[in-house]
């Protein structure tokens, strides 16, 4: 069985972004809740970072993934803009980035297959492992926002890379979604109502499901 991990972006002191009324981080946790339950029904592990109003730093969230060995990490936003035009839908994946000499092995990578690792044996390591989950996950985020698209009616704004902390310390593809502008009137007016956020999470779980049956995302990640 696959196990996706949701993440609802902010939580606690963090409130994310505020307007008309409405906080990113209850949104946020709102449609990452009905995300879990549209994966499990698709027979999908599903795994929280948080299931109620509490603060988790950011490189945390990641490493719930990374501990359970995950097979995707997602992670749920919602945006928003000075020029209240601004609307959309946008999604991102991780973008290339020099791994901190601290890092940690990738779990596949077990440690008798490189008995001194150099640092630059361990960069070349987890370059391999990341370049491959990293197009995984852009391949994925791309699925995402055209599922969004097509069920939201919401334009998929774009799909871009990006070295937020959740993405780039994930051992397994990983996408952001900013699922829409709630500085916009019209969004947020949208997102206010229950039944689109169940849509919102209905979309994201086929875009998902689609790139599942299409091999985007495998269990495991050999080297
Ligand atoms: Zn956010």
């Amino acid at each position: 069985m696959r196990t996706v991990v949701v993440d609802a972006g902010h939580g606690g002191h963090d409130p994310g972004t505020s307007h008309f009324g409405l906080r990113e981080k209850d949104l946020a946790l709102d449609i990452a809740r009905r995300l879990k339950q549209q994966l499990q029904a698709a027979g999908l592990s599903a795994v929280m970072t948080r299931n109620r109003d509490e603060f988790i730093p950011l490189s945390q969230r990641p490493a719930v993934a990374n501990r359970i060995q995950a097979d995707l990490f997602v992670s749920v936003h919602i945006n928003a803009n000075r020029k209240r035009s601004v609307s959309g839908i946008e999604v991102y994946y991780p973008r290339e980035s020099v791994v901190s000499p601290s890092a940690s092995y990738p779990p596949r990578v077990a440690p008798a297959e490189v008995a001194l690792p150099t640092s630059t044996v361990r960069q070349i390591l987890w370059d391999l492992v990341l370049t491959r989950s990293r197009r995984r996950a852009a391949t994925m985020a791309t699925g995402v926002c055209r599922a969004m698209e097509q069920q939201l009616g919401v334009p998929c704004r774009w799909v871009k890379g990006a070295r937020f902390v959740v993405l780039r310390e994930a051992w397994m593809p990983a996408i952001l979604v900013e699922v829409g502008y709630v500085s916009n009137r019209q969004e947020a007016a949208r997102l206010a109502e229950a039944s689109y956020r169940q849509a919102i999470a209905q979309a994201i779980a086929a875009g998902i499901l689609a790139s599942l049956r299409d091999g985007v995302i495998r269990q495991g990640q050999e080297l």
